[in-house]
């Protein structure tokens, strides 16, 4: 299994060396794995001016999996547009043509208290969030600055999403349905988008395929309101780049905290790219306080989806539950009578239950 290491700027070294431990903790134990790093974001613009070098794509084109940290900070903030590190990762995803980000938001019962919501609202909560990672706005030309017909300046973007884009995340949404509780949420804004009423329209179409899942439609802003409302009425949610970002940042919370939630970005021939969905944390980076378990949760999923390794991706989880169930907190989950770690020790901890 050839995996690239991309740790990336902030608190992205911190969380990736402990995710690194444990495939180094698991080949001991006959996980064949090859790892090897390349800068990206911050750091390759700090080597060689670029957020994404040439170097690291094609490390990145070559192995089977990419492990990443997150990009960005304050250091980067001012530079011209294609060299943010933020760039390096649309590129990326771009490249490698990795067009469904599943996002996982699974309350641990350990974590309860950590949530914002009363934990009638929120205990149990196993929710899968699809957001397509290609399209839509974030990508749409034209885009830029220009004078309006009244000679004031203004911003543009372009949302749209091509029939083909849309079938291929709504099969995802539906064969992921299948393996799960068989209800499908589509979330779009078909009352005022042209873009969403189309997006409505094929994934309705096909839907006909899939006559065992229960598909429904929700506004965004209705879903919004739902995920803090009923968390617990959706199983898989499919979605646009921009309603996915939000959401799932949104869904995240339900479950304590953006340190415990993983991702997988993945294209048609099952490459993908794993991460963690928090940032760079600039506040907290340097001060071994960022929480791994959702970059060492990402390594699950990689060898889960991936490499269709569900026995290592389970141990992992295991080791994960065990080490919550134990008591051991980061600082985000942190609760009275429990024992607070740093980011090195909460690596030990799921070392050691390994
Ligand atoms: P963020 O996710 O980095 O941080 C939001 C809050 O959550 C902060 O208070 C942070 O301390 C906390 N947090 C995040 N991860 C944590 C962890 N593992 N453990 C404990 N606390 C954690 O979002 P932001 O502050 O909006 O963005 C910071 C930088 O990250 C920006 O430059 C942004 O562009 C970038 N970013 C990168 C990615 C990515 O690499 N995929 C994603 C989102 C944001």
């Amino acid at each position: 299994m050839k995996i690239a290491v991309l740790a990336g700027d902030g608190i992205g070294p911190e969380i990736v060396s402990q995710a690194v431990r444990v495939l180094e903790c698991l080949a001991t134990d006959g996980l064949s794995v090859e790892l090897e790093s390349a800068p990206f974001g911050g750091a390759g613009v700090d080597a060689g001016g670029d957020p994404l070098p040439a170097s690291t794509l094609a490390l990145a084109q070559q192995a089977d999996a990419v492990l990443c940290g997150a990009v960005g900070g304050p250091k980067y903030d001012a530079l011209p547009r294609p060299q943010r590190p933020e760039q390096g990762i649309l590129r990326i995803r771009k490249s490698l043509g990795l067009f469904a980000n599943l996002r996982p938001a699974v309350l641990y019962p350990e974590l309860v208290q950590a949530s914002t919501l009363k934990p009638e609202v929120v205990s149990g909560l196993d929710l899968m969030i699809i957001r397509e990672l290609t399209g839509d706005i974030y990508f749409g030309e034209p885009r830029g600055r220009r004078d309006n017909a009244q000679g004031e300046r203004e911003g543009y973007d372009t949302m749209h999403y091509a029939e083909s884009e849309i079938r291929r995340i709504a099969e995802v949404g539906f064969q992921t349905a299948l393996k799960r509780g068989n209800k499908l949420c589509s979330v779009d804004k078909e009352n005022v988008l042209e873009t969403s009423r189309f997006w409505r329209e094929i994934v309705t179409d096909v839907g006909r395929q899939y006559p065992q899942v229960a598909l429904s439609h929700m506004y965004v802003d209705n879903a919004a309101m739902q995920l803090i409302r009923n968390p617990k009425q959706f199983d898989v949610i499919v979605t646009g780049n921009l309603f996915g970002d939000i959401l799932s940042d949104e869904a995240s919370m339900l479950t304590g905290s953006i340190g415990m939630l993983p991702s997988a970005s993945m294209n048609s021939a099952g490459a993908g790219l794993y991460e963690p969905i928090h940032g760079s944390a600039p506040d907290i980076a340097g001060k071994n306080i960022a929480n791994p378990l959702a970059t060492i949760l990402s390594v699950a999923m990689m060898l889960r989806y991936t490499f269709s390794q569900p026995e290592w991706a389970g141990r992992i989880e295991a080791a994960v539950k065990q080490v919550l169930a134990a008591g051991y907190r980061t600082a985000d989950i942190d609760e009275p009578g429990a024992r607070r770690v740093g980011t090195v020790e909460m690596g030990d901890a799921v070392v050691a239950a390994l």
